[in-house]
């Protein structure tokens, strides 16, 4: 039979140096006086503007939701007007492949990217990662590249030849490396600039692959097939 509690001397000394359990009675150290002075003082300003006192994760899901309804409208508006959209989603229809608005979805991503293909699910695009209405309109065909390549040419996306060279044609096709974005990057240079881009970006995309090694070996995969990738402008009659 076990002895009565109460004859451990243990018990009751454990249990008075236990640390306290609300977060009140910690005091705050200096730094997080001073952010939370500061976050208070900005939600006032921001309670003032919107007229609703907001807490962090409130003020967070405000701004997902007013990004989501962002990339709702602009998809929405580039499926009607951007002729690149329309041809893609044309020949996508045309080839079998007819992209769904269920299969057009925005969603959050991480702050990285800006897109992205699943075969099973369509195309994500990131309600938090356009910095432009002609960025996303590039993403969206981007896309709708490897979609088109997933669908005509049975891409094996494990193969990283295969992934270099839908990512070669997505970066060349969606306007992606066309001049005003390469100048806000600083990468711009009179010959080959095009070319360069494209070979820049589908080298970063295939490094991204699960199976990718390493930076050489996209370099690698990439290299081996630029030439006959770059020039298959298809469906395009040329770079958009
Ligand atoms: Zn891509």
């Amino acid at each position: 039979m076990a002895e009565p509690s109460s004859t451990s001397p243990s018990v009751t000394s454990s249990e008075s140096t236990l640390p306290p359990t609300t977060a009140d009675v910690q005091p705050m150290s200096e730094r997080e006086l001073k952010e939370q002075k500061a976050f208070n003082n900005w939600r006032k300003t921001l309670s003032r503007i919107t007229g609703v006192g907001l807490t962090p994760e409130e003020f967070k899901e405000e701004v997902a939701k007013a990004d989501r309804k962002q990339c709702e409208l602009q998809r929405e508006q580039l499926v009607k007007t951007s002729p690149g959209v329309r041809f893609m989603m044309n020949n996508l229809a045309k080839a079998g492949c007819p992209l769904t608005k269920n299969m057009l979805e925005c969603g959050p991503c991480d702050a990285t990217k800006s897109g992205g293909f699943s075969n099973h699910h369509g195309i994500l695009l990131c309600q938090n990662g356009f910095f432009s209405k002609k960025h996303m309109e590039h993403t969206m065909i981007h896309e709708m590249v490897h979609m088109y390549d997933h669908c005509v040419f049975g891409v094996d996306w494990h193969n990283l030849r295969h992934h270099a060279c839908s990512e070669i044609r997505a970066a060349a096709l969606s306007g992606d490396c066309n001049w005003t974005r390469e100048v806000r990057r600083g990468f711009y240079t009179f010959t080959k600039q095009h070319q360069e881009c494209v070979r820049r970006r589908a080298v970063l995309s295939v490094e991204a692959n699960p199976k990718c090694p390493s930076r050489a070996a996209a370099e690698k995969a990439v290299n081996a097939v630029f030439d006959s990738c770059y020039n298959d402008t298809r469906p395009f009659d040329e770079f958009y």
